[in-house]
């Protein structure tokens, strides 16, 4: 049941010329979360041609005003993870949308989708979906719904639509761009989001201040990097000014710092400082583990905190290769400063990366017993979870000419798990998505996604418009013969099928970058050193590096 919402928008529909569905394909609160959602509704219904509502899975009538999904002009999804496309086609076969859109007419809604995983590779519910958006949605919506309103019958003036940077359209298969948006203050940003009651701890209520879009840090693993780049950033001023704007509309003071690299922010302090100056009280979504400090660790065990979460991603040698370069020693000083201060610890770890060795597996298992020592001789009270998942290599990074190997995979888990046998692991559940086991003695929870279900996400995410059959006809339970039979694999120099996406890169970054993953070689982050001219899109640092 949805909660009573304030800043909810009604319209009458007779006023408006497009009736316009924001679809989330997650759960209510998950989707209330999510800053993308608030702004795209509030963007959408200051149009006063337009009046946008909210349908959320697994409903299919509007939460403004009970609508069907089939009697909207527009429905638009966000697509986040690729388990999203088997929700998309059960809400169409729900609502009665003909699911291919060969088979809608004029009558029916056009269908639009955007978000990380359709920028990647959109050709998987390429049958379903009349336009994508490719890149941030926000930057050309606008434009999209000007054009929209100029046809009877949009539908029939599909080449119209494909001059329009940003958008990919299936029926057409046009080569497109990427739409980035390039000014971050001049960007449309969410000053009136939806709040419920008047509880300020509860997420849903929080601002998010959007203080900037992609990061440039290179992880070679991390799709939203290579999809997002380069680091854009909103100045200070317009954040304080949307932070006061928001408060009166709300009422609340806590706000989110968001971005996928707040903690590269340039001027971060200087914002928090302004901030906390008029009363805001800050949360940092995410943070990089080199922002870490003891005073912030202290600051958390303060303000209530239990635990504290990080990602080494894998042993020292790895984690350089995957250009993910923090030092050791400080991923060991936070560990022990936490433990010292009396924070239970979390701490994420991936497996399966091509160039892992068993001596490599060997070392990871040592390395997770040693930190278990270190806390049980600091407070063995306190707790550690261990979360370990193989690897997905995802489309449009460095790493997507390493496919994926089940039964690789599955002996490095087994060697992995083999180096445990002197502690006392005891399995303690098992859903579809993981396995944990508990050491109790040790005050350890480790947990191993199952290889079935990151193997289907590879699946769903490298295939092309043939798994569209996968996708009406099965479900995520479907047996793994019916996935293995969409399995794909690329080699470096073979066309892909999202190469119709143009991400801007220039001089074969991505194959550089690959190559330079083999050999375990760095490429030091641009925020630091000079520029590698990666990108059509950035016009950052003018000194260029021999790459
Ligand atoms: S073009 Fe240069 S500055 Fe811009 S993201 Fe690429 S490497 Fe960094």
């Amino acid at each position: 049941m949805v909660p009573t919402e304030i800043n909810t928008v009604l319209k009458p529909i007779n006023d408006v010329d497009i009736r316009f569905a924001l679809n989330s394909l997650n759960e209510y609160n998950l989707a209330m979360q999510t800053l993308g959602y608030h702004l795209l509704y509030q963007m959408l219904n200051e149009r006063n041609d337009c009046f946008c509502e909210r349908i959320i899975f697994p409903d299919v009538e509007s939460i403004e005003t009970n609508t069907n999904l089939r009697e909207f002009d527009i429905l638009s999804f966000s697509i986040y993870h690729t388990s999203n496309y088997f929700n998309l086609v059960a809400m169409l076969k729900k609502a009665e949308v003909p699911i291919l859109r060969d088979d809608r007419t004029n009558a029916d809604p056009l269908i639009i989708a955007g978000g990380p995983m359709v920028t990647a590779n959109p050709m998987p519910i390429s049958d379903f979906i009349d336009i994508f958006f490719i890149g941030d949605g926000e930057y050309i919506l606008n434009d999209f719904l000007d054009l929209y309103k100029k046809f009877e019958n949009p539908r029939e003036h599909l080449e119209e639509f494909a001059k329009i940077r940003g958008l990919y359209i299936p029926k057409l298969n046009n080569r497109t761009d990427i739409a980035l948006v390039e000014d971050m203050d001049k960007k449309y940003h969410t000053t009136k989001p939806i709040i419920i009651g008047n509880d300020e701890k509860n997420r849903i209520n929080w601002t998010r201040l959007e203080v900037t879009r992609g990061c440039v840090r290179g992880c070679r693993f991390c799709m939203s990097g290579y999809l997002y780049r380069p680091l854009r950033e909103t100045s200070v001023k317009r954040l304080v000014e949307i932070a006061e704007k928001s408060r009166e509309n709300t009422g609340f003071n806590k706000v989110s710092l968001s971005g996928y690299a707040v903690t590269d922010y340039s001027r971060i302090d200087e914002l928090i400082s302004n901030l906390q100056k008029r009363g805001f009280s800050i949360e940092i979504a995410s943070s990089r583990i080199e922002s870490i400090t003891r005073e912030s660790l202290e600051q958390i065990k303060q303000s209530g905190g239990q635990e504290i979460a990080i990602n080494p991603e894998s042993i020292d040698r790895i984690r350089k290769s995957i250009n993910k370069d923090i030092p050791e020693n400080l991923i060991q000083n936070i560990i022990r400063d936490a433990l010292e201060l009396g924070l239970n610890l979390k701490i994420s770890f991936m497996l399966g990366f091509s160039n892992e060795t068993e001596q490599d597996i060997i070392e990871l298992a040592e390395y997770i017993k040693s930190i278990v020592k270190i806390k049980n001789t600091i407070n063995k009270d306190l707790s550690i979870k261990i979360k370990i998942s193989p690897l997905i290599p995802k489309p449009q990074t460095s790493l997507q000419w390493d496919a994926y190997d089940m039964e690789v995979m599955e002996s490095k888990v087994d060697l992995l798990m083999n180096q445990f046998e002197d502690m006392d692991l005891q399995f303690l559940k098992y859903s579809q998505f993981d396995i944990t086991y508990l050491d109790e003695s040790n005050n350890l929870k480790l947990s191993i996604n199952s290889i079935e279900s990151t193997f289907k996400d590879y699946v769903l995410s490298f295939a092309g418009s043939e798994v569209s059959e996968l996708l009406l006809n099965g479900n995520l339970n479907s047996p793994i013969t019916e996935w293995k039979k969409y399995f794909r694999a690329y080699e470096v120099g073979d066309s892909l099928p999202w190469d119709v996406i143009n991400l801007g890169y220039r001089n074969n970054f991505l194959e550089k970058e690959h190559g330079r993953f083999k050999k375990g070689k760095l490429t030091p982050w641009c925020g630091d050193s000079p520029c590698y001219n990666c990108k059509d899109l950035c016009h950052h640092n003018p000194k260029v590096n021999k790459f």
